[in-house]
């Protein structure tokens, strides 16, 4: 059974070709550039043997359906459109709001939904509906899901997801936390508690996603109890260019000082700030590298880094009251030793301890990174979206079919 998972951003279409239940990836690849004049499509699939082969097509693609068009060749071309058909198409969704707490089969009054949500996410869910809208018209017969990043946190209570503001922000205006990553903190946590053969509603969790975005989730019993990012991905941890928890009265204050308009603070809040804020650098190797040198401000960026997530760290164990397992994952958490080391590095008193040779392996799959008899484990678990779109999507028309 093959599962198409798209992920149409602004000027980009994503998707991966995935065979399940093996979720084995048998075709991906990515349209760029989609209405500048220098598009293209890169497209991978593998060959008979499951070798990769890539392709490069740098051709015009006004819009989304020209990117959607030249997908659907490729994928013709290069033998990747599966013989048997397609079971169904699973899209990537940013903002569900308060009504998805799960995937949804694609309807208009779903559609509708997502398009009433865009004000909450207004650069991510219309590029989001426009390859919903794209692919409806290509595909009118196969059953299509939406599957929210911010579903997985809808189980957060009250108390963690209400600012303390006025009634009616929250009322009118749908202020509160949301939270994101979902599908990559649901993910890692599935994973996490097969590696240690536990039911995941067994388990509490802290999982951290570094990228170049980041958040940390508190997960009891297999639930999210609580999250870093906010109303928007703004809150929470240090990241690339992001600036996370701040006192929001520095906006009154910069914009009195110094006449900055809301649209140019909030630029330099998202695009400005975190690592790149402090040191000028947003990739954390090159930050890295950086302060290995010598680099003062360099070092304080990995620092001020690191000592954000520890403070998340203490704070989500007094929210879970027992820690089963700590998970890094993402660019940063799957690929950084040097960052895990420093992140857990005075955490003992919580049973954080980590193992400086395992904590080193190098390793593609699921890594146990603890000390031997440490009371909580400190994995390292690769993240997979789209696997967990394709997962979530086929659950979706299953139950769907047995109604
Ligand atoms: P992602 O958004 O998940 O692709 O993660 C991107 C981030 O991961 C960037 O800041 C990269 O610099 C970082 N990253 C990838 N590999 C490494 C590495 N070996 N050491 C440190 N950071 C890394």
């Amino acid at each position: 059974m093959n599962i198409l998972v798209i992920n149409s951003g602004s000027s980009s279409v994503k998707y991966q070709l995935v065979d399940m239940p093996s979720e084995r990836v048998l075709t991906r690849g990515v349209a760029e550039r989609i209405g500048e004049a220098e598009s293209r499509l890169v497209h991978r699939w593998r060959i008979p043997g499951g070798e990769w082969q890539d392709m490069q097509r740098d051709e015009p693609l006004a819009d989304h359906h020209d990117a959607f068009r030249l997908i659907g060749t490729a994928m013709q071309e290069t033998g990747a459109m599966p013989t048997a058909g397609l079971a169904g198409i699973g899209h990537r969704v940013v903002h569900g709001g308060e009504r998805f707490r799960e995937p949804a089969l694609i309807a208009p009054d779903v559609v509708a939904a997502i398009r009433d949500m865009s004000p909450l996410a207004p650069l991510h869910n219309p590029p989001n509906l426009t390859g919903i809208e794209v692919c409806l018209e290509q595909f009118p017969e196969l059953p299509q899901v939406a599957v929210f990043d911010t579903a997985f946190h809808q189980s957060m209570p009250a108390h963690a997801y209400r600012y303390a503001l006025p009634e009616h922000w929250y009322s009118e205006h749908r202020v509160r936390r949301y939270g994101f990553h979902g599908t990559s903190h649901h993910y890692v946590a599935e994973q996490t508690a097969a590696h240690l053969q536990r039911p995941l509603g067994e388990l509490n969790l802290i999982t951290l996603h570094l990228g170049n975005g980041a958040s940390a989730a508190a997960i009891r019993a297999g639930r999210s109890v609580d999250t870093s990012m906010g109303f928007t991905p703004l809150e929470g941890l240090m990241m690339g260019t992001r600036c996370g928890d701040i006192d929001p009265a520095i906006l009154f204050y910069m914009s009195r000082e110094t006449g900055a308009s809301p649209a140019s603070l909030e630029d330099a809040l998202n695009k400005d700030s975190g690592l790149k804020g402090i040191c000028g650098e947003n990739d954390m190797r090159t930050t890295r590298e950086l302060a290995d040198a010598g680099d003062a401000r360099a070092q304080l960026a990995v620092g001020m880094y690191c000592y954000r997530i520890r403070k998340y760290i203490g704070a989500y164990c007094a929210v879970l009251g027992r820690l089963d397992a700590l998970v890094f994952t993402a660019g940063i958490g799957e690929n950084s030793p040097e960052i895990r080391a420093q992140v857990c590095s005075g955490l003992e008193a919580l049973g954080i301890t980590l193992d400086t040779g395992r904590n080193h392996r190098q390793d593609d799959g699921i890594i146990e990174i603890q000390q031997a008899a440490a009371p909580v484990g400190v994995l390292v678990v690769p993240t997979n979206e789209e696997i967990e779109i394709a997962r979530q999507t086929i659950s979706c028309i299953e139950t769907i079919s047995s109604r």
